[in-house]
């Protein structure tokens, strides 16, 4: 169980998205910003990935979801699971 302290600090590495969705039945923190679905770094307004060495356009974006393990937020880009989003309407 991560404590109220630590959440109010932890933010997405990709996006700096201080918005984490905390799960403490399956100990994972979930980003719900739109990140590219290549390298899960942040895209631009239009889609573009900010990731200059990626820098790949998409229509489709993936939310990143961190995994917790013994209190410690594994808050890494590569090792977090890429969960698809809706698209934008
Ligand atoms: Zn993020
Ligand atoms: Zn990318």
């Amino acid at each position: 169980m991560l404590s109220q302290e630590l959440l109010d600090i932890l933010a997405c590495p990709s996006c700096k998205g201080a918005e984490l969705q905390y799960d403490d039945q399956k100990d994972t923190l979930t980003c719900w910003n739109r990140h590219c679905p290549f390298c899960g770094m942040p895209v631009n307004e239009s889609g573009t990935c900010q990731d200059s060495a990626c820098g790949k356009p998409s229509t489709s974006f993936v939310a990143l979801r961190y995994r917790v393990e013994d209190d410690i937020p594994i808050m890494i880009i590569y090792e977090a699971e890429k969960l698809p989003l809706a698209p934008a309407e």
